[in-house]
């Protein structure tokens, strides 16, 4: 018998990657007071939503396409970007319903991804140390004792941009910017030179040659407005619970309790303690959640986590990301859906093939290879698929900007490509390298490295 959940309930628990150095911490209380005042980011009803849809994909009639940036920060919040992620999502999600003939569910990793799980808590650049950088919503980037102090102050600006994004995201996606009649606006302009590009283009053109034909036969935007809409929801790692909490209201509807700051959450592979904080501020919010699973889980546990985040065996409420690391999928995810299968309850399941994929290269920086990333996915595909499971989606780190964190792929990006070692992520590479194909100088990818 579980005990009774409250908003916060997670503070009596032990926590991981929760920050307890705030210098303030009567300063906190009064950000978590203000935040609790400001207008929810989602609506229940579009959790509800969301939850239904991936309900579809538990039950195999549906795929689940979950990408977006490794971590916003305040550096690159700019409509540009946004856009750019959109368009990146809109243009895999064509693809994929095209190649799969089903219903995609869009969730942006977006509008409130910014604290990130640090494996190492300090960071030493010629021979002075200081904390590590947690995320823009925690402390900065900037190598100096001062910036990388936690500052309550930047949950309330990470709330803005949140909200600022995702109305922007809400604008695109009904205002005729996903319209299918865009769909070759969609492929950002790097990759359009590349095998990848072409192919494409391709798909577009047929796209396109089926909606003059299903125009011709009067099925127009005017006639069917869902030509012209798309659902896309948002999600982010609710790693910050002080935040989560102060974003978690009564639904007047339903008179449960919904974390608003998303559509979607997840607990990440570091904070997933069946007795942990994480864990027990996830159990009790009724959105659809997600659930990391790496090497170091096992069935038990599994089915452990299972019961506690989702007793009821709601279809949809909770999706297994599976984060192995090509090496590791063989060994890690069979047993896990063999237990799953076994116990018939209902999940999704997903795969992330970026965080278990992450390598440091000869000159010190975190990449991650393409073939690998490849690798995963085809992995993950045949095993769940030989242990009568289905394999219902990917979550993927994704943007729209040229960067050059994987290594390989369409553009065959390469090492020498790549720009700064992550032990000193600030300062100003010695000297900037093309950049993916084009020699272009990318200046954003040393951020992005930093905030892996
Ligand atoms: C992430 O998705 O940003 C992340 C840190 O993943 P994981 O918990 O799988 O390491």
């Amino acid at each position: 018998m579980q005990q009774k959940w409250t908003p916060a309930g997670w503070r009596a628990k032990p926590a991981k990657h929760i920050p307890t150095d705030y210098p303030d911490a009567d300063a906190l209380t009064r950000v978590e007071a203000t935040l609790r005042s400001y207008p929810p980011l989602v609506f229940a009803g579009e959790a509800r939503n969301l939850k239904a849809r991936l309900a579809d994909v538990a039950a195999g009639k549906a795929f689940l396409l979950q990408g977006g940036d490794c971590a916003e920060s305040f550096k690159e919040f700019h409509p540009d970007n946004i856009r750019d992620t959109f368009r990146t999502l809109m243009a895999m999600s064509v693809v994929l319903t095209f190649a799969g003939s089903k219903p995609v569910v869009k969730v942006g990793r977006i509008a409130g991804q910014f604290g990130k799980p640090r494996s190492e808590p300090i960071e030493t650049q010629g021979g002075v140390t200081l904390p590590s950088y947690r995320g823009d919503n925690i402390n900065g980037m900037e190598f100096t004792p001062e910036a990388r102090i936690p500052d309550p102050e930047r949950l309330l600006k990470a709330y803005g941009q949140s909200a600022a994004t995702l109305n922007l995201i809400r604008a695109f996606a009904n205002g005729g910017y996903a319209d299918l009649h865009n769909v070759h606006r969609w492929m950002v302009g790097f990759v359009a030179d590349s095998p990848q590009g072409k192919r494409y283009q391709e798909i577009a053109d047929r796209i396109s040659e089926a909606v003059a034909f299903m125009e011709a036969c009067g099925i127009t935007p005017q006639s069917v407005p869902q030509v012209r809409h798309v659902d896309v929801y948002t999600s982010h790692e609710a790693l910050l619970l002080g935040y989560e909490e102060a974003m978690t209201r009564v639904d007047s509807t339903s008179g449960e309790y919904y974390d608003t700051s998303a559509h979607m959450l997840w607990i990440g592979d570091r904070t997933r303690q069946p007795d942990g904080a994480h864990v027990e501020f996830m159990r009790g919010v009724k959105n659809p959640i997600g659930m990391k699973c790496g090497p170091s889980l096992e069935p038990d546990e599994l089915l452990r986590l299972i019961d506690i985040l989702n007793p009821n065996d709601e279809p949809g409420r909770l999706t297994l990301i599976a984060r192995f690391g090509s090496d590791k999928v063989e060994q890690g995810l069979p047993k896990l859906a063999r237990a799953v299968v076994k116990s018939g309850r209902s999940v999704v399941w997903s795969c992330d093939p970026m965080h278990g994929n992450t390598l440091k290269t000869g000159n010190g920086f975190k990449t991650r290879p393409f073939d690998r990333i490849l690798s995963e996915v085809r992995a993950f595909m045949d095993i769940l698929t030989a242990e009568g499971a289905y394999p219902g989606g990917v979550h993927v780190e994704m943007t729209g900007q040229q960067v050059t964190e994987c290594l390989g792929g369409a553009a065959e990006v390469r090492e020498e490509g790549s720009l700064q070692p992550l032990s000193h992520p600030l300062r100003p590479a010695p000297q900037w390298r093309a950049s993916a194909r084009s020699g272009v100088p990318d200046r954003r990818a040393s951020a992005r490295r930093a905030r892996q």
